[in-house]
């Protein structure tokens, strides 16, 4: 298969490659074009559907009145209500927001999910704010929301600084105001409140689904697969965990703070140990410390980066020396690096699909709460697989059959799924 290579662009500014808005738009041109879809549709396409923002005023414990500003944008609710999370950081833009809620639409669509995308923030510091705090900006802002979330509407998740806590916050006051239990508000709930069991690991091992498919594909066996991760946190110690488990090598594992390397493998469960002991995976034993800015850089199979989103850029893709690259991070790559990618022939597992096994296991635990019949861990496990797997034949079969790279088929897909639905439905007015 001969894949069209991308024209090389260089920025001209940080803005130009890290603004994630100009890069979901660039993607989004890219694989637009490519479809030849009509300049309405695209405009409909790019344009989310509802922004809400609102103005919350909270008591600090202090005694002081505060206002904090949220946001959340539904970017599409053409193939079901919108799907994403919500974040609590300083920097939230509205921008990111819109960026996010986009990107949520076509990882939705990839994977065939009855959702379209949405995505919500609150402009706070939860490193400064005290639980009792980040409680009363989470009722306040669902009570602001009432009228645009819901299980058949808008259904939130966690995300950046929030977790299940802030969902039960949340599930209770929609609840409260709807007079009634409403579970299916919010995915990513504790288990005794409607979660659905293996949300936790359900990110690191649809990674994992979708590199054994990369495996097949290369003819490549587990055992003889060096697996470099960065980010040990929910995705990068799950997929980690998982993967050494099953016979790969992860032979590095690089945090904020250092990167551990074993060239027989890691031993995953001892580091976590280790981390959970002494809060850092440095003077792990069972391993050699190497330099944490060149590791990502080192000879391997496969490249799971899951920490953060901008660390393969137009100035270090070079650099990189694996043959897969699966994107357990949103938004890992910029999208001035895709074209370094291509050229090198890595195999590039896009985020929109690699990381699906979360939004993935969320639907089910929105299916579960409506059902009110809960599923044990090996059926939402292979479910998920199954879907992790199928989605992954979908982009790959698209990707060869327009000879484009995988990234940019996923989102083809996405688009093609999405444009379709509203075509199905017509323009109401
Ligand atoms: P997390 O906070 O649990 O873990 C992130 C880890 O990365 C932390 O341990 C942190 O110390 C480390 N880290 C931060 N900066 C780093 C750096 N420069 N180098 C190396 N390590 C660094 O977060 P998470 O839930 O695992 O999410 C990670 C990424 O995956 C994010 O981009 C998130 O949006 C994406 N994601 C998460 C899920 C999910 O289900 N949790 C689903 C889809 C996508």
């Amino acid at each position: 298969m001969v894949v069209e290579s991308v024209p090389r662009a260089i920025p001209e500014t940080d803005e130009d490659e890290f603004n994630p808005l100009l890069s979901a738009q660039a993607r989004f041109d890219q694989a637009a074009e490519r479809l030849g879809i009509d300049e309405g549709m695209q405009k409909v396409l790019r344009t989310p559907t509802r922004e809400i923002i609102v103005h919350i005023p909270i008591m600090l414990d202090d005694g002081r009145l505060e206002v904090f500003t949220g946001y959340r944008v539904q970017h599409s609710i053409a193939r079901g209500p919108a799907k994403g999370g919500i974040r609590y950081a300083p920097d939230v833009t509205l921008d990111e927001v819109r960026a996010l809620a986009s990107w949520m639409t076509w990882k939705c669509a990839v994977t065939n999910l009855p959702f379209g995308g949405g995505k919500g923030g609150v402009i706070c510091d939860p490193a400064v704010l005290s639980n009792s705090e980040l409680e009363r900006i989470t009722r306040r802002y669902t009570a602001e929301l009432f009228d645009f979330i819901g299980p058949e509407l808008d259904v939130p998740a966690p995300d950046m600084n929030t977790n299940e806590q802030t969902m039960a916050w949340i599930m209770d006051t929609y609840s409260m105001h709807a007079r009634r239990t409403q579970t299916a508000v919010v995915t990513g709930k504790p288990i005794d409140l409607g979660g659905s069991r293996g949300r936790a690991e359900a990110t690191g091992r649809g990674c994992m689904a979708v590199t054994d498919q990369a495996l097949r594909r290369f003819g490549m066996e587990r055992s003889n697969t060096r697996v470099v991760v960065q980010g040990f946190g929910n995705v990068g110690g799950m997929a980690a965990k998982l993967m050494s488990t099953a016979g790969f090598k992860v032979v590095c594992i690089i945090e904020s703070d250092g990167a551990v390397y074993n060239s027989n493998g890691l031993n995953i469960p001892a580091l976590m140990k280790h981390k959970v002991e002494t809060g850092s995976i440095v003077d792990f034993a069972e391993g050699e410390h190497v330099d944490r800015d060149e590791a990502m850089y080192m000879e391997t199979d496969v490249l799971l980066p899951a920490a953060k989103e901008n660390v393969i850029t137009s100035a270090n893709a070079h650099r990189l020396h694996t043959k897969i690259l699966c994107e357990g991070a949103n938004g890992p790559t910029t999208h001035f690096a895709d074209p370094i990618l291509a050229d090198k022939g890595i195999f590039v597992i896009p985020d929109i699909l690699a990381n699906a096994g979360g939004v993935t296991v969320s639907y089910f635990e929105w299916v579960q709460d409506r059902q009110g019949y809960f599923w044990n861990e090996q059926l939402v496990n292979d479910r998920m697989e199954e879907i992790m797997i199928n989605s992954f034949r979908d982009v790959v079969s698209y990707a060869d059959k327009h000879s484009v790279n995988n990234r940019t088929a996923a989102y083809m897909l996405a688009l093609d799924r999405v444009a379709f639905a509203i075509k199905l439905r017509g323009i109401y007015a």
